[in-house]
């Protein structure tokens, strides 16, 4: 006869043909029922053989298979309510348990909040749930999700993402140059702003022109930012190399051409010392806005605007055209 409700096994029996649980007539004494009562169980009848029986949780009502011999020497652990406990984990770290990982018991299939399904440590969502969904974009990232940053992060500088790192690092990822078709491994932190030059064709990002710039972007909910920095590429391309969400409106408000990146580097750091220092209460907290934009340089209030405008204004020379233009 099968069981009415679903019967939970121990990890270590999980590879039993089911028909091993079959209930089993045998008397059950009454100094087993006390002590079930008194371990939170109420012992619901003798299954597989003369060492085992199924225990009915007072809590939650699941049944789980243990041996006797845990029911007399040990707490018996209850398998529906470790499986609630996962669950609401699983909600508090913001993702949807799957299913369990039936080979390594660490690791459960989760949705993710992106819809992908990934397969993550439990002991890592257990953290997050009391943690908070603090620690990177998400609390996790997507390996999807990060595949396809990665790949249009690349595609901002002109190369093309081909996969994993031949040496098998994780924070490099092995790029094709679209120019030259040279092929080489880059730190994804390069793939951020750039840095990296290439050792087929020699092409510099310290040699390569630049764009000093300031740009207004409007967050959702949040309200209106300005950012100080550079690039090689400013425009349409720059949705993708900070990392903006799509409903995020960024407007390129101040361009200032500069001779190399390497010049635009010490100027733009020059530009944020001067404005950290002078300005403190303008500066945003990165970390606030982490779930919006990828940046490595500080970003600023809107009052920050016009103080922006002048270093940059103190900075062009007649031979430097401005210009404006929306890049959302
Ligand atoms: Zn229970
Ligand atoms: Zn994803
Ligand atoms: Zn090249």
């Amino acid at each position: 006869m099968p069981h009415q409700k679903p019967l939970y096994i121990p990890r270590r029996s999980r590879n039993l043909p089911a028909h091993v649980w079959r209930p089993l007539n045998r008397g059950i004494p009454e100094k087993w029922h006390a002590i079930a009562r008194a371990k939170g169980y109420r012992i619901h009848r003798r299954i597989r053989d003369r060492l085992h029986l199924s225990l009915e949780c007072l809590t939650c009502g699941a049944l789980t298979a243990h041996k006797i011999y845990t029911l007399r020497t040990a707490q018996p652990a209850c398998g529906g309510c470790r499986e609630a406990v996962m669950h609401q984990n699983a909600a508090k770290a913001g993702v949807v348990l799957g299913e369990r990982d039936a080979e390594h018991r660490h690791y459960a299939l989760y949705t993710l909040p992106c819809g992908h399904e990934a397969r993550l440590q439990r002991g890592r969502i257990a953290r997050l749930a009391k943690e908070g969904p603090a620690e990177g974009r998400d609390g996790f990232y997507c390996p999807i999700c990060h595949t396809k940053r990665l790949d249009r992060l690349a595609s901002t500088w002109g190369w093309t993402l081909i996969g994993a790192d031949t040496e098998g690092d994780l924070n490099y990822r092995l790029l094709w140059h679209d120019a030259c078709g040279h092929s080489q491994r880059v730190a994804t932190a390069n793939l951020v702003t750039g840095r990296y030059d290439c050792g087929g064709c020699g092409e510099s990002w310290a040699s390569a022109p630049s764009t000093l710039y300031m740009m207004r972007f409007a967050v959702p909910g949040l309200g209106t930012f300005v950012k100080l920095g550079y690039s090689r590429y400013p425009g349409r391309r720059m949705h993708h190399q900070l990392g903006l969400r799509d409903d995020v409106v960024a407007e390129l408000i101040d361009e200032l051409p500069m001779p190399s990146g390497q010049v635009a580097l010490r100027i733009e750091k020059g530009l944020h010392a001067q404005l950290r220092a002078e300005h403190a209460e303008k500066v945003i907290p990165r970390a606030d806005l982490a779930p919006w934009i990828n940046v490595t340089s500080e970003v600023y209030a809107p009052t920050a605007e016009p103080i922006i405008r002048r270093m940059i204004d103190a900075l062009e020379s007649p031979c430097w055209p401005r210009k404006t233009r929306l890049i959302s």
